[in-house]
């Protein structure tokens, strides 16, 4: 069987369609929409090296119904969506163990490692350097308080082998002076790489993959015919397509899917959203994170774009700007100078796992499947090393990572 059909055409599914690919497999991918213009379109671009620390640490069960009540929070739960929610909450509080937490960043740092491995190929192919810089990452602290507090997440991190600089306010500013007087720490992760544009990125990967010989369908995935040796056709609203082997890399859509091949998996829409500025008088050299504002700024390739928010809801319910608002003040707070208005808005959703942990491996139904999703805040930096362990799976060869940690089954 050496025909692969790929579900899914974000970074993700791009990324394993070229990996499978290079293996010597034809290879064809299914998007509803055009490559890329899902949860992979609008994200902070950055290559999240440094972010073994997993969603849950040791007291979310105190701080997360607080936050929930909090309307200036940046974490929203629709109330609608409570009762499909509470399972992926009370998985959240239990993976938020000390000893769970370890084990957690341990397994991401695991692919996290690979990050560069896994893309570099991928991006050479594409000739796609241009969307790529590598001027690292600053976290910024407005108070000793949020510096505490971060302590924790900053020792996971040491602890995993992130490298780490911590600055003063005035330190931090030199590298960035259009940061606000109101910093006084920062952390300097400069082995934090990024793209300039998320979707221009996948763009050139997903054109690659044409130019190798991939082929794209524009088809949505309604179901599978079952055979004797698992599925062996797709239903698409274009009709139904032949199948020989299939990963399942459709994001936060890859749950119903999973679920009609007899998987089932947490899978939660964790929605973020961006807000882009037009052009402005100063650059930002480096992405930004602040603890305190819970939002991130980085100077994309059409101008500077914050980022923030989890906002737990259907993947599919329509965006609630008045929360893209709030990322525009805070990060107006820590980029005084950012001027004008918002040249657009945006909201992706997250494919986020209970247990901050991707679904990588074989279904344990049928072994003609492969699932690749749940990529949460990481989809951007483990679609490379994800693609590359799905194509050492599909040919039999050692995986680079071990994939327990990743089993589709440990739910
Ligand atoms: C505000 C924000 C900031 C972020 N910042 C970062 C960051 O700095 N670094 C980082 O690493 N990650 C970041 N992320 C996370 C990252 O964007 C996601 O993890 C990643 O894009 C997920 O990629 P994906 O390919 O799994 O899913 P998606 O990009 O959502 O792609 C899924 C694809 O499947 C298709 N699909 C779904 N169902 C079907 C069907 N039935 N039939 C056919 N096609 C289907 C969809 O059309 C879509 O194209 C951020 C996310 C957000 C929202």
């Amino acid at each position: 069987m050496q025909q692969f059909t790929v579900i899914g055409a974000g970074l993700v599914g791009v990324c394993c369609a070229l990996h499978l690919q290079r293996e010597g497999f034809t290879v064809r991918l299914v998007d509803k929409g055009a490559p890329g213009m899902k949860a992979s379109f609008g994200n902070s671009g950055s290559f999240g090296t440094a972010s073994c620390v997993p969603f849950a640490l040791p007291g979310v069960l105190r701080k997360v119904p607080k936050m929930l009540l909090d309307p200036t929070s940046p974490l929203k739960l629709r109330w609608g969506h409570v009762p499909k929610a509470l399972p992926f909450f009370l998985r959240l509080v239990a993976a938020s163990r000390p000893s769970r937490v370890e084990e957690i960043a341990r397994a991401r740092n695991a692919l996290l490692v690979h990050t560069h491995a896994g893309y570099a190929p991928l991006i050479e192919g594409a000739d796609a350097g241009q969307w790529v810089s590598d001027d690292g990452l600053l976290m910024t602290f407005e108070s000793e308080a949020a510096f505490a507090n971060a302590a924790y997440a900053l020792d996971l991190r040491r602890r995993n082998g992130v490298h780490m600089d911590i600055l003063d306010g005035n330190e931090a500013r030199q590298i960035e002076p259009a940061l606000s007087k109101k910093v006084i720490k920062a952390v300097s992760l400069p082995d934090v790489h990024r793209t300039i544009d998320p979707w221009r990125l996948c763009d050139a990967l997903a054109r690659d993959f044409v130019r190798r010989g991939g082929e794209i369908v524009a088809a949505e995935v309604k179901g599978f015919e079952i055979g004797a040796d698992g599925p062996n056709r797709i239903v698409t609203g274009r009709g139904p397509l032949d199948v020989d082997r299939l990963v399942i890399a459709a994001g936060v859509w890859s749950r119903p899917l999973a679920a009609e091949l007899g998987t089932s998996v947490p899978l939660e829409a964790e929605r973020g959203y961006h807000v882009m500025f037009g052009p402005q008088e100063f650059g930002l050299k480096r992405a930004l994170v602040s603890a305190d504002r819970s939002v991130s700024l980085a100077h994309m390739h059409e101008g500077i774009r914050a980022t923030g928010v989890a906002e737990f809801a259907g993947p599919d319910a329509p965006p609630d700007m008045r929360i893209a608002d709030r990322v525009m003040r805070h990060a107006r707070e820590l980029v005084p100078g950012l001027k004008g208005e918002a040249a657009s808005k945006w909201m992706g959703p997250r494919p986020s796992h209970p247990d901050s942990k991707p679904v990588i491996g074989r279904s344990p139904r049928h072994r003609n499947v492969y699932f690749a999703f749940g990529h949460d805040h990481l989809g951007l930096t483990m679609a490379g090393i994800t693609g590359k362990l799905v194509a050492e799976l599909a040919t039999g060869k050692p995986t680079t990572v071990d994939l327990e940690p990743f089993r589709p089954d440990r739910f």
